[in-house]
């Protein structure tokens, strides 16, 4: 009864190929130019087969969900729910990885979009009513302003894509990573580092092309860690990518911080 979840919100769906709506076609959906794709019943679809694998892998997105859980993130939840409307119609999770956030941020319709399966079959293994897609941002399986709440969590960004798709009086929350973001883990690679210090305003710049950037809230706090939450962050972050996780010293990783900046902008 996977599949049904997604015909109940045909509307909401167009094909990502064509930009055509879908019908019914037997137990899956079909655009007017015969584009197919298959409700799984795993409960997600594959709207991007011919995808390149991703480099975040399932071992990544499991030490994600682990720290999730463990509350790190909590205040984080928190305040992005504070900026979304009450009773949002849609909401977008646009690179929703694992879906820890997607769940915790639902609208009366909700989808996860990703471009790795390995992440949609995380997040939609627990079932419930979140449409969960494997897709591209530059081709979001949506229609036409039909989303209300737009959020792009630590995740590339496809501007263009995410202003069609929002209503008029839509809502984008993007969340960024702050300068001191895991700086425990900057300090611990030190000069393996490939970019010492981060900032927000190149992707302000870009996002402030398309939209009205009507407010920012930063959240930053620091916690302490066991060794086993040491190792989680370290191969969950990109920062690590290309360094053997043996080489690195997780005993010595006795806090994290995590500081990021809520970006809310309108169309
Ligand atoms: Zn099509």
């Amino acid at each position: 009864m996977s599949a049904e979840k997604f015909f109940n919100s045909i509307d909401l769906l167009r094909c990502p190929v064509c930009g055509t709506a879908f019908s019914t076609y037997g137990a899956s959906l079909r655009c007017a130019n015969g584009h197919t794709f298959d409700p799984s019943r795993k409960g997600y679809v594959h709207f991007a087969p011919n995808a390149a694998p991703s480099r975040y892998d399932k071992a990544l997105f499991e030490a994600r969900r682990r720290i999730m859980r463990a509350g790190f993130y909590d205040t984080v939840i928190e305040t992005i729910r504070h900026a979304m409307p009450k009773d949002a119609e849609v909401v977008l999770d646009a690179g929703c990885g694992d879906g820890t956030f997607t769940k915790a941020l639902q609208g009366k319709t909700t989808v996860g979009l990703d471009l790795s399966k390995d992440a949609i079959l995380l997040a939609a293994g627990g079932g419930g009513p979140v449409l969960w897609a494997v897709g591209d941002l530059t081709a979001i399986p949506l229609r036409d302003g039909s989303v209300d709440v737009l959020l792009n969590l630590f995740s590339p960004a496809h501007y263009a894509e995410f202003a069609r798709v929002l209503k008029p009086d839509g809502t984008l929350l993007k969340l960024v990573p702050g300068e001191s973001y895991l700086r425990e883990i900057r300090a611990l690679l030190g000069d393996r580092l490939r970019r010492e210090t981060y900032s927000n305003e190149a992707v302000i710049s870009r996002l402030s092309e398309r939209f009205s950037l009507t407010d920012r809230v930063r959240i930053a706090n620091t916690f302490p860690l066991t060794e086993e939450q040491a190792r989680d962050f370290l191969s969950m972050t990109p920062l690590t990518f290309g360094i053997a996780p043996d080489s690195l010293d997780a005993g010595s990783l006795s806090e994290i911080t995590i500081d990021v900046e809520l970006l809310i902008a309108h169309k």
